[in-house]
């Protein structure tokens, strides 16, 4: 199936991205959100960004506003029924999403593809709660969505061949390069990613370096682009936790114990840069 109208629901940091790389793409979009006020920020953003890609001369205005011209928006998922997929990506909530997934069960024609952006809940119990679950799939996009190239396809159980193929090769559409996944905590990067946030809080509360020599070694030893609590405080120290937590609950697995510096951080509400204190200081 080629997809040449996205519907998107939400218009927040995720939601605005996914609608920017698809316009640009030359995709039509539809974004949804609960207010206008909600889609008018969300579309300012999206007008932003492509300033901001104009001042560096990677765009110009007339593609600025060939993109802004493809992206319509709506407060009503009625808006969406002329998409070929709709890719949620509201509030991280499972009831929230639940209850979006099967409103749009009511409104989308039986063929049409629906993507989910968690970060965290299962796409195979996301996929259950539709009347499509064979065309039902996870598109996990990186923030900033215009700037990363990654998106991850998970398959939930049901999910069927023609869907994983159809979105990702959407995402090649979009000039980011997917991975295929198994449904399972964290996907890929975040299982890698927490657990190794997590092990620097040790070292930092065992006292074997200083915060700034930590982030330093990883980045360098490491090429690593920004350190692991420098990361952690940019995610959310208590995100983090959050999501220690649910490995250490699904895999019963010791080895994902959250760090109790972590917790005391999180306890204390140092929890990064949203609130001018994690492990360092803003
Ligand atoms: P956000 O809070 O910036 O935006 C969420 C938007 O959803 C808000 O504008 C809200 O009004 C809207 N919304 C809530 N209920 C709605 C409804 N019933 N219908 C339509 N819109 C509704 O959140 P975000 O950071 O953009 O995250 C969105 C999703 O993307 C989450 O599932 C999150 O886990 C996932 N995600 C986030 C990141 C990240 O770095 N922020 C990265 C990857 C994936």
């Amino acid at each position: 199936m080629s997809i040449q109208t996205v519907g998107v629901i939400g218009a927040g940091t995720m939601g605005n991205g996914i609608a920017q790389a698809c316009a640009v793409s030359g995709i039509q979009v539809v974004m949804v959100d609960i207010s206008q006020q909600a889609v008018d920020k969300g579309l300012a953003t999206v007008a932003g960004s492509l300033d901001r890609l104009i001042k560096k001369e990677k765009m110009t205005a007339a593609e600025k506003e060939a993109a802004l011209a493809r992206i319509s928006t709506s407060t009503d998922y009625a808006a969406l029924t002329g998409a070929q997929l709709v890719i949620e990506a509201a509030t991280e909530n499972e009831a929230l999403k639940i209850k979006i997934l099967q409103q749009l069960d009511s409104v989308l024609p039986a063929e049409t593809i629906v993507a989910t952006n968690t970060s965290s809940i299962s796409i195979t119990k996301l996929a259950a709660a539709t009347q499509r679950a064979d065309r039902f799939v996870g598109m996990h996009f990186f923030n900033p969505v215009p700037m990363m190239a990654l998106v991850e396809i998970i398959r939930g159980l049901q999910t069927s061949d023609a869907t994983h193929d159809a979105v990702a090769a959407l995402a090649v559409t979009l000039g980011k390069t997917p991975v295929a996944v198994k449904n399972a905590p964290g996907f890929v990067v975040n299982r890698i990613l927490v657990p190794m946030i997590n092990e620097a809080f040790f070292v930092l509360a065992e006292g074997t370096a200083t915060p700034e020599d930590i982030d330093n070694a990883m980045k360098l030893g490491c090429n690593q682009p920004i350190g692991p609590l420098a990361l952690a405080d940019m995610i959310g120290l208590d995100v983090c936790l959050a999501v220690m937590n649910v490995y250490m609950a699904e895999f019963n697995d010791s080895k994902y114990r959250p760090c109790p510096l972590l917790k005391e951080m999180v306890a204390a509400g140092w929890l990064g840069r949203k609130t001018g204190r994690g492990v360092y200081t803003y």
